[in-house]
């Protein structure tokens, strides 16, 4: 949607101007490149540090760790405009929400440590919780850290870890206390560089965002120190989690309505320059009138979560909602990407259209980030 068009609580002059430089940053650094980062199916370290350098790393830390010192309405418009340039291989959500877990966890020196060289694109962050043999049952992980002396030795793989193939430092979810479920979980702060023992697989291959690097993880007695537990308690990483997801589901939900808006002014461009019958595609009235329902709920999108993004400023964001907006915001942009691309016609299915990538991209939303039935279950408690 045209920034002119939106009206909403959270955006500011100052935004505006930052929505400015990132989009022209986006546009000449990252768009360039998409193409070669699909085939290749990750992004370039080198991208990180140019995004550094220009404040779309962790605009929303404290200044004092090496953040911009702003609220998070400027980090949802990095997720809007990468998702408005169809970029899905920069992984800047997750390194927002790993920052997040260190500012609010973590404690000085990892903090010191961490988040400086995180905000320069110079450390690429991952956060690893799902196992080959469990994803949704979180609680069930089987990766296993012990401690021996002034370290944990860890044991266990990860799959479909988002920057997992970059990353120089993972948030690794195991288990300090395997007798237990929730209480047994811990956060581990794993440096990659030089770990003995530690492997990765090739980025997977996937049926959209293939740009994105998505990777197995293998631990193998990596001895990993004791300060880089996170918080540096056991037993905390579960509720640690939990009180993160929601920023993270908010991410979600924030990239979904940029994907419907570039869906519905894509497919807008589209029927206006198609011809059929003689006649331009706008001139039929089921093509127009499915581009006025796509736009109309992707409006009615957008309003709920401006709503989402207000209260999350303010720190008022229910788990509830946040939900609730990663779980119906997922399935429209899948769901519009699947009515906008019906339009293209045989272009549709051709990767060269924008709409091609963006029917693909959305088609995750309603896997990860906990699962839309996960999203539901979790609504269902507030009945
Ligand atoms: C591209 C991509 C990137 C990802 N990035 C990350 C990442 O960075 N870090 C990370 O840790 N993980 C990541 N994931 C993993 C993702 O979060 C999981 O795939 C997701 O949580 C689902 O887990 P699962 O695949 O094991 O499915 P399962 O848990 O096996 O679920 C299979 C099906 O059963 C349903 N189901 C399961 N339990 C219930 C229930 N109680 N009630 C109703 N239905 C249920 C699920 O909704 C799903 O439809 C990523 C996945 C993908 C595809």
């Amino acid at each position: 949607m045209d920034m002119k068009t939106r009206v909403n609580g959270w955006e500011s002059p100052d935004h505006e101007l930052y929505r400015t430089t990132v989009r022209r940053f986006i546009e000449a650094e990252f768009v360039p490149h998409r193409e070669k980062w699909i085939e290749q199916g990750y992004c370039d370290k080198s991208a990180w540090l140019k995004a550094g350098e220009v404040g779309l790393l962790c605009p929303d830390i404290p200044a004092e760790w090496g953040g911009g010192g702003c609220d998070f309405g400027f980090d949802a418009i990095v997720y809007e405009e990468l998702m408005r340039a169809g970029i899905t291989s920069f992984g800047s959500g997750i390194q927002s929400i790993v920052a997040h877990y260190l500012v609010v966890y973590g404690t000085e020196a990892q903090k010191q440590k961490y988040l400086p060289a995180m905000a320069r694109g110079e450390i690429i962050t991952s956060i690893a919780m799902t196992e080959p043999g469990t994803g949704s049952d979180l609680q069930a992980v089987k990766t296993r850290a012990v401690r021996d002396g002034d370290h944990y030795v860890v044991n266990g793989s990860k799959t479909f870890i988002t920057n997992g193939y970059n990353a120089d430092l993972i948030v690794l979810v195991c288990k300090t206390n395997p007798a237990e479920r929730a209480k047994g979980i811990s956060l581990l702060c794993v440096e990659t560089r030089d770990l003995e023992g530690f492997r990765r697989g090739k980025p997977l291959k996937k049926i959209g965002q293939k740009g994105q690097d998505t990777c197995e993880l293998f631990f193998t007695d990596c001895r990993i120190p004791v300060q880089n537990l996170l918080g540096g308690q056991e037993g905390q990483g579960f509720f640690q989690l939990m009180n993160q997801l929601g920023r993270e589901r908010l991410i979600i939900a924030i990239s979904a309505v940029a994907s419907m808006e570039a869906c519905v002014a894509a497919t807008t461009d589209y029927i206006k320059q198609r011809e059929a019958f003689g006649r331009k595609l706008v001139d039929f009235q089921t093509a127009k009138f499915t581009v006025v329902e796509c736009k109309t709920e992707t409006r009615i999108a957008r309003v709920y979560v401006d709503k989402c993004i207000e209260q999350l400023i303010a720190g008022e964001l229910s788990n509830e909602d946040a939900s609730m907006a990663k779980y119906w915001c997922t399935e429209k942009a899948f769901d519009i990407a699947h009515r906008c691309l019906q339009l293209h016609g045989g272009y549709g299915y051709i990767m060269d259209y924008p709409i091609a990538h963006y029917f693909a991209d959305a088609r995750v939303g309603m896997i990860y980030g906990g699962s839309n039935e996960i999203m539901k279950e979790l609504i269902s408690r507030s009945l």
